[in-house]
Parts: C-alpha cells; sequence; structure tokens
C-alpha cells in the first residue's frame, strides 16, 4: 500500500504536517481512490495560524500598496505559467472535466487581474475646504486579520474570490479550505510564496468544525468570507457577527430558468443542458428548476432527454472526451439518487432517470436526470440537490413564472429564454434574485461584478468580487484637518494679505 500523503498547513511561512487526532480521506472522485488525507486542526493549532497571521498584519498593512499589488502581477504570470497543472489538480481532487476546470481556474486569474488594480481602486477622497479653513479626506484602511472558509465545488476559484482582494488591501489572511479538497489551495499557497509574499500573509488551515469556531471565535479575526450551504453559511453568519466580525457568507440555491414558449428551442435546451449538468450540477449558479411556460414544455422535455441520454458520462480524470464527470463522494452520489426516489414518491415523472448510469461504478458517477410535471409541494421543487438533475414544472404565463421565484427561500440566479424583450424586461425587474441572465444559461458575475446572492443564498450586506469585495477588506477613515494661521511674519505681505479659503 503506498502511505498517502497527509496535506500539509502553511502557517507564517512554513510549511508543516499537523499533528491531529482526526482526518478526512481526499479521494479523486474519478477513481474513487484515497489521494490524501487531511488533517482536522485543534482550535489550539488553528489559534496558533492565527496569531502567525496576526504577527504579519503590522508589516503587511505598511507596505506601499504598489508593492502589494506587484506581487499580485508575480502571482498572475505564474498562474498562467502553471495553468493546465493547476486545472489538472481541480479534476483530479473535484472530478469536474478538465474543461470546467479551465474554466474555473480561469475565473480565478480574473480575480487575481482584478487585485493588480487595487492601487487605482483603493484611491481615497478628498474635499478641500468643505468648511471655512478645513478640509476633509476619506481613505480605507485594511481591516485586519481575515478568515476564508469554502465549499467543495470550486477548490480554485472560491479561495481566489477572497484572499487577492483582502491581501492586496493590506489585510493577512487564513484560508480554510474545504477538507474535501485542500490540494488545490495547498498549490496557491506555494505559488504565492513563489511569487514573494512575505512569510505570515497567507496561511492554510485545515479542519472541520472545531477549526471553524475557533476561527470565528479568535479575537484577533476582524473579518470572515465564507461560501457554502445555507445552513452553514446562517450559522457562520451568526456566530461571526456574534462575535465582533464582519461577515459576508454565501450559501445554497435553487436557481429558476423560465422558458418562453417563443424561445429558441435549439438553443435553449443546449443551454439548460450545460446550466444543469455542468460540473455534474454542482454549481451554486446551476440550473435546477426549468419554468416551461405555456406551450414550451413537451418539446422541451423531449430534447432534454435526447441530449442528456447522448451525454458521455464517465471518469473525467484522463478522459478529455468526457462531456460530464463524477461527484464529488460516493455519499454524495447516494444522496442525489435519494433526491430522485423521494420526487418519484411525490408524483413526478422520472423523464430521464440518471441513476440507471453509472451508480455501480468504481468513479461517484451518476448521470444526467430530467424530473418533469414537478409541482411546488415537492420536495425536488425547492430543496438543492446539487446534482445533474434538471426538474421541470409547467405554468401558464410569466406571472406564475415569477411567483415561484417570489416563494423561492433562495435567491441565487434565474435565467429567461425568450424572443420578447418585454417578457425579458418584466423578469429582469421583478424576479426574486440577485443574479439574472436573459438568454444566459449561468448569469455568473466576473471579477468586476459583485456575486450578489439575495435572500437565503446570502447573509450580510457586501458581497464578494467587484467594489463591493474592497469595501468588506476595509473600513474607512475620515479626516479633518484645520491648519490655522500662525506666526505669518516670514511671508511676503502680498500673499499674507490676500484673502483665502
Ligand atoms: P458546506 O457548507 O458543507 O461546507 C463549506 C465549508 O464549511 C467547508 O469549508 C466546511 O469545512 C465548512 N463546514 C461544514 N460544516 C460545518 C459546520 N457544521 N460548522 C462549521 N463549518 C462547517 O458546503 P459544500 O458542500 O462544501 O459546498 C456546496 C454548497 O456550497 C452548496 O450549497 C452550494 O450552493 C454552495 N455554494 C455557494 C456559492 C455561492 O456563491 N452562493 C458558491 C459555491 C458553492
Amino acid at each position: 500500500m503506498p502511505t498517502i500523503e497527509t496535506v500539509p498547513s502553511f502557517s507564517g511561512g512554513v510549511w508543516s504536517s499537523l499533528d491531529a487526532t482526526a482526518y478526512e480521506e481526499v479521494f479523486n472522485p474519478s477513481t474513487g481512490t484515497v489521494i490524501a488525507r487531511t488533517p482536522l486542526a485543534s482550535a489550539g493549532q488553528t489559534a496558533e495560524v492565527v496569531e502567525a497571521a496576526a504577527r504579519a498584519l503590522p508589516g503587511w498593512s505598511a507596505t506601499p500598496v504598489v508593492e502589494r499589488a506587484r506581487v499580485m502581477f508575480r502571482f498572475r504570470a505564474l498562474m498562467e505559467q502553471h495553468f493546465d497543472e493547476i486545472a489538472a489538480l481541480v479534476t483530479r481532487e473535484h472530478g469536474k472535466t478538465l474543461t470546467e476546470a479551465r474554466a474555473e481556474v480561469n475565473r480565478g486569474v480574473e480575480m487575481v487581474e482584478f487585485s493588480c488594480g487595487i492601487p487605482s481602486l483603493i484611491i481615497g477622497d478628498m474635499l478641500p475646504n468643505i468648511a471655512a479653513g478645513v478640509d476633509a479626506q476619506c481613505v480605507r484602511h485594511p481591516v485586519g486579520v481575515c478568515v476564508g472558509i469554502t465549499p467543495y465545488n470550486f477548490p480554485n476559484m472560491v479561495p481566489l474570490w477572497m484572499f487577492p482582494v483582502a491581501i492586496t488591501c493590506g489585510n493577512t489572511f487564513v484560508l480554510k479550505p474545504s477538507e474535501k479538497v485542500p490540494l488545490s489551495a495547498v498549490r496557491l499557497g506555494e505559488l504565492l510564496a513563489e511569487a514573494g509574499l512575505p512569510a505570515g500573509v497567507f496561511n492554510i488551515v485545515h479542519g472541520g468544525k472545531e477549526c471553524v469556531d475557533a476561527l470565528l471565535t479568535h479575537p484577533k479575526v476582524s473579518a470572515v468570507s465564507f461560501v457554502g450551504s445555507t445552513p452553514i453559511a446562517e450559522y457562520i453568519y451568526k456566530t461571526g457577527t456574534a462575535h465582533g466580525k464582519r461577515v459576508q457568507a454565501a450559501g445554497g440555491a435553487k436557481n429558476h430558468l423560465i422558458i418562453m414558449p417563443d424561445a429558441d428551442l435549439d438553443r435553449t435546451v443546449k443551454q439548460l443542458a450545460a446550466s444543469a449538468y455542468g460540473c455534474a450540477g454542482q454549481r451554486c449558479m446551476a440550473g435546477s428548476l426549468a419554468v416551461a411556460v405555456g406551450s414550451a414544455g413537451d418539446p422541451m422535455v423531449e430534447a432534454l432527454v435526447d441530449l442528456g441520454a447522448a451525454m458521455k458520462v464517465g471518469p473525467s480524470d484522463g478522459d478529455e472526451s468526457v462531456a460530464m464527470g463524477p461527484v464529488i463522494r460516493a455519499e454524495h452520489r447516494t444522496r442525489v439518487a435519494t433526491a430522485l426516489e423521494n420526487a418519484k414518491k411525490d408524483g413526478a415523472t422520472l423523464a430521464l432517470d440518471g441513476r440507471e448510469r453509472g451508480m455501480t461504478d468504481d468513479a461517484f458517477l451518476i448521470g444526467p436526470s430530467v424530473v418533469d410535471h414537478v409541482t411546488p409541494e415537492m420536495r425536488i421543487a425547492s430543496d438543492e440537490v446539487f446534482g445533474p438533475v434538471l426538474s421541470v414544472a409547467r405554468v401558464k404565463n410569466l406571472e406564475e413564472a415569477l411567483a415561484l421565484g417570489d416563494a423561492c427561500d433562495y435567491g441565487n440566479g434565474a435565467v429567461i429564454f425568450t424572443r420578447d424583450g418585454y417578457a425579458a424586461r418584466e423578469f429582469t425587474r421583478h424576479f426574486n434574485a440577485g443574479m439574472i441572465g436573459v438568454n444566459v444559461g449561468v448569469p455568473a458575475p466576473m471579477a468586476w461584478f459583485p456575486f450578489t446572492g439575495w435572500n437565503r443564498s446570502f447573509f450580510g450586506d457586501l458581497h464578494v468580487q467587484g467594489t463591493e469585495g474592497i469595501q468588506f477588506y476595509t473600513r474607512q477613515k475620515v479626516t479633518l484637518t484645520r491648519w490655522p494661521r500662525t506666526d505669518e511674519s516670514h511671508l511676503d505681505p502680498v500673499w499674507r494679505d490676500a484673502p483665502r479659503q
């Protein structure tokens, strides 16, 4: 038996294997084999990492912002240089296809590019003579030690939503990656060190609840960014804010895709499939409930079933022809299968049953599913399945489709497929979600725009990405200055006696 590597932690610039009392296995979902083990840090071990970040804070926050940005320029170049290797690592520990992994890494690189512009973005405001002889200025200061707690479904991109902005704003950072996919985070840490980031500015601690609780309650932690499921997001928000931290916590989703009868069927069905089955449905922006308006339903379901049945499903690691890879774990596959069984019990029709493909393989595979005739009281209408399952509800008109959105607890994304500008406008203005697509299957904002989940898809005030990220990782200081006349004997009389502001 080969020895299984223990995933190293990174604290104060030093990599080490924690001597933990508990470990979590890391799988390659394409083979079902264990490739590493994640140590679950105790509260005490977690506190040591926070202390390392706190020690690095005074030096780093005093480093000129232009120099902080230059580290990101070098980091970006290294990401480019190692792009294929980084994407392959995402596929290896997560199971998404290499094409999907490349897209993920690209989204992450864009966050680094955004952060390279921080000197222009963080610049302050100044108003001379706001009152007689008084000048006002407002500048942004770092908040302190920031923490990132991230989910399994984007091992590379989601950490990159957070630390490039936090660090270039002058903070130090502790990343607690998902214990299921810790290897991508480790690679990012290595590249940051190679880019010349000083020791202690970026740190990694691995763990579960004990580690997270230690981070949420540590007095030297100032801000917590979280991305994950809704119950944990709510817990993080409540616990973190109760301990005086600022918190941004993005949660789960149930994204509605509205299909109007006038939509281009061929294009729409391709986008529906890409949205629902991309990354095996494990995206917070994945299309989950297709809402077919009027006559759109029957032809759409027929075409979706054909497309889903023809998709090549298989182990993604090493086979670029695979269209859909495995889900993260065998238990997760069982969870998705159970959701399908419950949908059937609740009265829905399994037009395409993904359990008929892959369930017995070593890889954690399950085929794409189409669940038709879903009604609001069924569990599958409102639960986040987080697997390759597209449910279909039928409604008479756009108003009914909007009402379904109003009844939804979540509010991440929603999309309309139509050729009618009026319907698109009504939908855009009134749908109850923060990220909207018009004929765009996955309306995920890129680095320059905020990732604006609503309702129980987000807890907090300031989202990740865009200028909201900068607001989150900085606090403003307003300074009012008056310099009254003192001894003016040395001034030229012409100047001394002139009217002044
Ligand atoms: P998760 O909530 O299980 O885990 C997320 C993080 O929280 C992990 O680091 C994990 O270690 C930690 N955690 C888990 N249980 C905890 C507990 N009891 N106490 C403290 N910490 C705990 O989420 P996941 O399964 O890794 O990721 C999938 C979820 O993330 C989905 O719900 C998906 O919609 C969501 N997600 C949301 C967004 C968004 O932007 N809204 C983006 C990506 C993923």
